[in-house]
């Protein structure tokens, strides 16, 4: 890299650059990118994933939000006839833009931390379009998407990516894998959207609702905290023990709570 090209690393943009070798080639062994794959990477940074993700021949698009970091992307990839670069938010992009086959887009990201959750939340509003998506997380959130039911880990993000996608932890990373090194430690997840939906929910909004009243108050039952919503008595005739708390409702369950807020006129 040319003196003119030197990047320094902004905190506000989430950027924590991986430079472990190491890292860098278990994170795209596990992708597994492919000659004529469809690859879409978020936040390209200075390219540690890129340039292994063009080698595998796969047609990539990178969306990165920081523009001083354009001209160095450009200058490493922008001979290669597989790269395509949009500057802008990857929180505003919309996939559909990038012509990919239904079921075809995989996503790919060292994401930055403050915008993990709605980025997976918006990515999942366009799941019929993406095959799978790798992302390096904070540790932490990648444990509460691969929760299963009864810990303290379950809860609004592990139902409502559970109910799109299957998750799988792959492995953690320490904070010496970047530059400069983050405070917490991360984790490389897989989300692969389900190709038929387990549990579907009649009003996938009133599951959202659902799910978001009941983990309000964590620790209260759920005939407390969904009150508002539904009676005792419809909560029972879900096939639910009122007296339970959220974090003992597996997501099947809380598709009947949702599917049983559906049947109630008002609720639509
Ligand atoms: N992929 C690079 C790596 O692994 O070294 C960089 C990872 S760094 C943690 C996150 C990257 O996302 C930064 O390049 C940052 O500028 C970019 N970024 C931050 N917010 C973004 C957004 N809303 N949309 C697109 N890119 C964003």
């Amino acid at each position: 890299m040319t003196e003119q090209y030197q990047h320094r690393a902004r905190k506000r943009f989430g950027q924590n650059f991986l430079h472990d070798a190491g890292v860098i080639d278990r994170i795209l062994r596990s992708i597994n990118a492919r000659e004529g794959d469809r690859v879409l990477e978020i936040g390209p940074g200075q390219g540690a994933l890129t340039e292994g993700l063009l080698n595998s021949g796969a047609q990539l698009d990178v969306v990165e939000l920081d523009k001083d970091l354009v001209p160095i992307l450009n200058n490493q990839f922008a001979g290669r006839g597989n790269f395509s670069l949009h500057q802008g938010d990857a929180l505003k992009f919309d996939f559909h833009t990038l012509g990919a086959e239904p079921g075809s887009l995989r996503v790919v990201g060292n994401l930055p931390y403050n915008i993990s959750t709605p980025l997976i939340f918006h990515l999942l509003s366009n799941a019929s379009l993406i095959r799978d998506m790798h992302f390096m997380l904070q540790k932490e959130v990648v444990e509460r998407l691969a929760a299963g039911p009864g810990g303290g880990d379950w809860g609004r993000l592990s139902i409502m990516v559970q109910y799109h996608c299957r998750v799988v932890h792959l492995f953690n990373v320490g904070p010496g894998a970047f530059n400069p090194p983050p405070k917490v430690d991360s984790a490389i997840v897989r989300l692969v959207p389900h190709a038929t939906l387990p549990h579907p929910a009649k009003d996938h909004r009133l599951l959202e609702r659902v799910v978001r009243e009941a983990f309000n108050q964590r620790r209260k039952t759920l005939r407390n905290t969904l009150k508002a919503l539904l009676s005792s008595e419809a909560i029972e005739a879900a096939g639910v023990d009122g007296s339970l708390r959220p974090e003992q409702l597996d997501l099947a369950a809380f598709v009947r709570l949702a599917d049983k807020l559906f049947e109630q006129p008002a609720a639509n």
